[in-house]
């Protein structure tokens, strides 16, 4: 028997390769400093648990309706209303399984293979889009953003970048894996260029949104009049809640799309009925307190991943030849280490790629980074650091990785006199 084309088709994950490997190295009782985590390093906060606990104990252990209990939906509403802007109702929000379901959903309620279909897509990206686009039928038109500008992709390169393929244009901020956001300035910038190409749809994942630093505003897509009515608003518990195995992500689709009006929410709602039929009918109850009850919880993280952000800049500031924008948002540094591709590790491994570096330096210093080749051609020469982990962790990881480069620094340079 054969496996699908479908399946055969997704790429195994380079960061895989590392990640097992950071397994077997934590097995063997190595002292690995972790700088790999996609999720916070705190607990839920317990108004979130209780209410949980509460619904359960009263009993709601049953299926429930499939985008999602309606005071549930109501309560997403409310807060996108009151905190982004978005005009909306609980008709217009389908509850799922992450926000990674909920933009396989969008992506598979949108694209079909075989119609050349185009799939915009700002990068250095998360690593989650590609296959669900792919996987979908479309293609990923990748728009590089460079280091000097944050990452940043400008209105014209946008403009450039939207033909009559077009379906549909994706963007993240704050990002992952970039740790950089764009301004409210620059987000209506770029919402100038959409609402001179009427066509696509813009998918705005916003999962990072309450975690921005340094006086950084977030600006929803989704509250920009010009093009409201084609923002498809993508949000979750994950990150922002500590939240990440609850499994818990959200769409927001209040436009016209496919006539009538939410016409996006039914058809993800109908999908997703053939899927996973709704999420654990005890965690609706947990997304009503997020929503109302957490913002303290929610502050009280934030404050500590401004506090590491600036820790890991300064740190990885000291690191020869390598250059990082200052992370302003989510919990990331994506630092430039191309400087040393031809070179070799002190440990005598030729460094030709991000996985070379990272694999190189997990085995010399045993620490763990995510290589960049998976979020994009122009990721290549990247690596992701997650500051989702203690400050001291940080600063200890952060000095054992400069007195490494520092050996690399120096060795070539003896080397080439
Ligand atoms: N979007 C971005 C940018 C992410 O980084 C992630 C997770 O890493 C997700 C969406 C999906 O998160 P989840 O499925 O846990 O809600």
């Amino acid at each position: 028997m054969d496996l699908s084309n479908r399946v055969q088709s997704i790429p195994s994950s380079v960061t895989l390769q590392v990640t097992a490997r950071i397994r077997e190295l934590k097995a063997e009782g190595k002292d690995v400093i972790g700088f790999g985590a996609g999720e916070p390093n705190f607990t839920t906060p317990d108004v979130i648990c209780q209410a949980a606990i509460a619904s359960l104990e009263a009993g709601v252990t049953g299926y429930q309706a499939v985008p999602g209990t309606i005071p549930a939906r109501e309560a997403i509403a409310e807060k996108l209303r009151v905190e982004n802007n978005i005009e909306c109702q609980a008709s217009d929000i389908v509850i799922s399984a992450g926000g990674k379901h909920a933009i396989y959903l969008v992506c598979q309620a949108l694209l079909d293979p075989g119609r050349g279909q185009e799939v915009v897509l700002p990068t250095p990206a998360w690593v989650g889009y590609r296959p669900s686009i792919e996987l979908s039928g479309g293609t990923v038109v990748e728009v590089p953003g460079s280091t000097d500008r944050d990452f940043k992709i400008t209105p014209q390169q946008l403009d450039e970048a939207i033909t009559d393929k077009t379906t549909m244009v994706i963007f993240n901020t704050p990002s992952n894996p970039c740790g950089t956001a764009y301004t409210p300035e620059e987000i209506r910038a770029l919402a100038e260029v959409l609402a001179a190409h009427p066509e696509p749809m813009i998918l705005s994942d916003e999962i990072y949104e309450k975690l921005l630093y340094g006086g950084f505003e977030h600006l929803s897509f989704g509250s920009i009049p010009e093009i409201a009515d084609r923002v498809i608003t993508i949000n979750g518990l994950s990150k922002s809640f500590a939240m990440t195995g609850w499994r818990i992500g959200y769409t927001c689709a209040p436009g016209p799309v496919g006539g009538a009006r939410g016409g996006l929410a039914k058809a993800m709602t109908r999908l997703q009925s053939q899927m996973n039929t709704c999420i654990t009918s005890f965690t609706y109850a947990a997304i009503e307190a997020a929503m109302r009850d957490a913002d303290a919880d929610v502050a009280t993280m934030c404050e500590a991943f401004a506090e590491r952000a600036q820790v890991i800049y300064d740190q990885i500031s000291r690191w020869p030849e390598v250059r990082c924008p200052k992370p302003t948002g989510a919990f990331y540094a994506f630092p430039d280490i191309s400087a040393y591709f031809g070179r070799v590790s002190p440990g005598g491994k030729k460094i030709e790629s991000a996985v070379d570096f990272a694999s190189a330096l997990l085995e010399e210093t045993l620490v763990a980074v995510v290589p960049g080749e998976d979020f994009g051609e122009i990721a290549r020469g990247h690596v992701r650091l997650s500051f989702a982990t203690t400050v001291e962790q940080i600063i200890e990881g952060c000095q054992r990785v400069e007195k490494w480069l520092t050996k690399i620094s120096s060795h070539s340079a003896v080397g080439s006199a």
